[in-house]
């Protein structure tokens, strides 16, 4: 039998960032994914697809403070402008760095990249102990502490059980925390390909009228990784494509921006739904990242959202222990539920409007909505406050993040 701090289940992105942020305040700490470990070589972005995610400032911020931003930027696309557009309409707004005295807008990190790294730095923290291809076998709570019991027989007695196990959640289900949903009746297909002209460090996304297509740029010049959310029979369409078929298509949805284009990898698909938790804690066991939220992925700001969970609920325990008070106390896990939920609710409500908004067909909505772009685009006081929120600079931030922003020209006010 094992006794512990705080037992994290799932080493997803979340789970892994919570385990090290806790680790550094000599917390005791367990770690439970039911996958192997993060392998120790770091990926090859050129070779067969892996998945990416649009990392925000805040997000930088944090890794940089816990040390792996230095080999993440090493593997990394910063990507320095932005276009977004409408097919078939005047619709369109673009962003620079330069415009914002920024040195990037955004980082394309490689997700098992970011787990790699997250896993090396847990390795030098002799009060982590992490269980890499186990099942839960028992979850109980207690009046004083968690139990979970492992399929290796291993018992574990922890003050408090964070669920960081993904959209599924095991935990979430097993506590019986209720969950809202809603599909979003869109499939999003995700590959590589490689692109005759060179992207330039662009992240580009066109609204089709069956969803957005988002072409992002990897540290190859000419390589790019694609989130094409279409509607799910129209997905099923495209899958049902050979490659050659499928470069054409995809060509044509981009409006050749980067010229024909060729798959360099399998295509993947991921069913979208919308999923929030209406209650992310119950007693000792609270909920963080995908396993209490799920969005659309049209404005990449889902493992941005569940990295500012962890961040804001190490901070929040952080406090508990300086006042000597229980880790896993329900006034400071409603604290904390309050606070990401407000967080959460109005990512939900702009993916919600921005998929609404961008899939509605009528003309006038279309002229209109050309309009709204253009506009925006040209007045810098929308731009920034757009830019703000879209670099993860708006909102209540947890502390480790606001402290190194150090953000300065025309957003430092936005
Ligand atoms: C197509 C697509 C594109 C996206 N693009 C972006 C983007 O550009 N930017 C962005 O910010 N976000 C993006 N996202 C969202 C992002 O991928 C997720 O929000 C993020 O990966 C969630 O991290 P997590 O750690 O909460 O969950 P996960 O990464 O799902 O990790 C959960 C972990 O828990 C483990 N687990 C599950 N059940 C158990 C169990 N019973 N016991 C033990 N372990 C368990 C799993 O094996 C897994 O390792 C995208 C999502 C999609 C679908």
């Amino acid at each position: 039998m094992q006794n512990t701090d705080v037992t994290i289940v799932g080493g997803g992105s979340a789970g892994l960032t919570l385990a090290l942020l806790l680790a550094r305040q000599q917390l005791r700490v367990v770690l439970v994914e039911k996958g192997p470990a993060p392998a120790d070589a770091a990926p090859d972005l050129s070779q067969e697809y892996q998945r990416v995610s649009a990392l925000n400032m805040a997000s930088r911020n944090l890794f940089q403070q816990l040390g792996i931003w230095p080999q993440l930027l090493a593997g990394a696309a910063a990507y320095t402008d932005m276009q977004v557009w409408e097919a078939d309409s005047f619709a369109k707004i673009g962003f620079s760095a330069v415009e914002q005295q920024l040195e990037a807008l955004g980082y394309i990190c490689d997700n098992e990249h970011i787990r790699q790294l997250l896993y090396r730095q847990l390795q030098q923290y002799s009060n982590v102990q992490c269980y890499f291809d186990v099942a839960i076998s028992q979850l109980k709570q207690g009046e004083r502490e968690v139990m979970l019991q492992l399929d290796n027989s291993e018992l574990i007695l922890s003050q408090l059980l964070v669920g960081a196990d993904g959209v599924n959640s095991f935990v979430r289900q097993h506590m019986q925390l209720p969950l809202t949903h809603w599909d979003y009746q869109h499939t999003a297909i995700v590959a590589k390909i490689r692109c005759t002209e060179p992207h330039q460090l662009t992240a580009r996304q066109v609204f089709l009228n069956s969803g957005p297509l988002a072409l992002l740029p990897l540290p190859e010049p000419d390589l790019c990784s694609i989130v094409w959310s279409a509607e799910t029979a129209e997905a099923g369409r495209l899958m049902a494509l050979d490659d050659t078929a499928f470069n054409q298509a995809l060509c044509a949805a981009s409006q050749a921006v980067l010229g024909p284009v060729a798959l360099v990898s399998e295509r993947q698909t991921f069913g979208l739904t919308m999923r929030y938790a209406s209650s992310w804690q119950r007693g000792r066991v609270v909920l963080v990242a995908d396993a209490a939220h799920s969005i659309h992925p049209l404005a990449g700001q889902g493992m941005n959202l569940g990295l500012m969970d962890v961040a804001a609920l190490a901070q929040l325990i952080s406090e508990q222990r300086e006042a000597g008070d229980d880790i896993a106390a329900p006034k400071m896990l409603r604290r904390y539920e309050r606070w990401r939920k407000a967080e959460a609710q109005s990512m939900i409500v702009a993916m919600e409007a921005f998929k609404r908004g961008f899939t509605a067909k009528p003309a006038l909505l279309k002229l209109l909505r050309g309009a709204g772009l253009v506009a925006a685009d040209k007045l810098p006081w929308l731009k920034q406050q757009l830019m703000a929120h879209a670099l993860g600079l708006k909102g209540d931030l947890p502390d480790i993040v606001k402290k190194p922003l150090n953000v300065t020209g025309p957003l430092a006010d936005a």
